[in-house]
């Protein structure tokens, strides 16, 4: 597990405003459809494009979450928005989404507002390591790929049991390493980190021992890594196909080390990927 300091943050932040030289979730988002997360297939039949298998994720999430009427929700890490519209559309809860780039927060309050969704969503700009929230103040919590980039996953997890209440559920869609790990898997891991600012890798086991020792106990885990294996490929696939643009105003050599980076991702076996879902004490 890699523990940071918060100033890390500011890589993650550059990444996501694309103010860096790649400008990657932009590019994500226009022939995604603004998922900013894996996409979901059934095997290797199911022939569902990029922007339905990321809208399957977020079903698999919202199941997870089982959200009641009237509840509070915590997105941890909301992109622009996407997923937390769809919970909304589904369920008659209310929502907070929490970024650490101000663009995205821009993003998805344009977004909430012309999705009729403003009255039940607010997007802020926070750290999830410091919540500008009271105690006790949500009802459920989500982190849809968002805490492999926080510095110290520790102190988001305790923030998290922190704003939650008591009995009350946390989903969490991430990726885990298997161990072990080779030297050359190890190379992968460290250029991964490197790429797309991730800090917080761990084994299952490890991530389920920090859960509980903040009082999360883990009801479900599903080891969904075959079903988006294919994420990696097609990214890779639709970043070089807009390469001269993603070059446009930056570095050929950072986007080609980003598109070998992802398309490594998808072959390296310690890579796994799970969805959690648990309640808190
Ligand atoms: N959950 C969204 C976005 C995933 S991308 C989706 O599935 O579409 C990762 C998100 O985590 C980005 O919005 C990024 O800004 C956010 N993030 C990363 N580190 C964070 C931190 N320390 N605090 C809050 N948000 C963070």
């Amino acid at each position: 597990m890699t523990v940071g300091s918060p100033d890390m943050n500011n890589d993650v932040a550059n990444f996501y405003n694309g103010s860096g030289t790649v400008r990657v979730a932009g590019k994500i988002r226009d022939r995604w459809g603004g998922n900013l997360h894996n996409g979901y297939w059934h095997d290797d039949a199911d022939d569902a494009p990029p922007e339905v298998a990321t809208e399957r994720l977020t079903d698999l999430m919202i199941d997870l979450l089982e959200p009641r009427p009237g509840q509070n929700v915590l997105d941890i890490g909301c992109g622009i928005g996407k997923p937390a519209f769809r919970l909304l559309r589904a369920h008659a809860v209310r929502l907070v989404g929490i970024t650490i780039s101000e663009s995205q927060v821009e993003q998805a309050r344009v977004g909430a507002a012309e999705a009729g969704l403003a009255d039940r969503a607010t997007f802020e700009y926070a750290d999830a390591m410091r919540l500008p929230f009271p105690d006790d103040s949500f009802d459920a919590a989500w982190a849809l790929e968002s805490m492999f980039h926080v510095p110290d996953r520790d102190r988001a997890l305790a923030e998290a049991a922190r704003v939650l209440r008591p009995k009350s559920r946390l989903a969490l869609a991430d990726f885990v390493l298997r161990t072990p790990i080779s030297e050359a898997g190890m190379q992968v891991v460290d250029r991964i980190c490197e790429t797309f600012g991730v800090h917080s890798f761990s084994s299952l086991d490890d991530y389920l021992a920090q859960l509980s020792s903040h009082g999360f106990t883990a009801l479900d885990i599903r080891d969904i890594s075959d079903n988006v294996a294919r994420t990696g490929t097609l990214l890779a696939d639709a970043w070089e196909s807009v390469r001269e643009q993603l070059v446009e105003n930056g570095n050929s050599a950072e986007v080609d080390a980003m598109i070998s980076a992802t398309r490594d991702f998808t072959s390296t076996p310690e890579f796994g990927y799970v969805l959690i879902s648990a309640t808190l004490d």
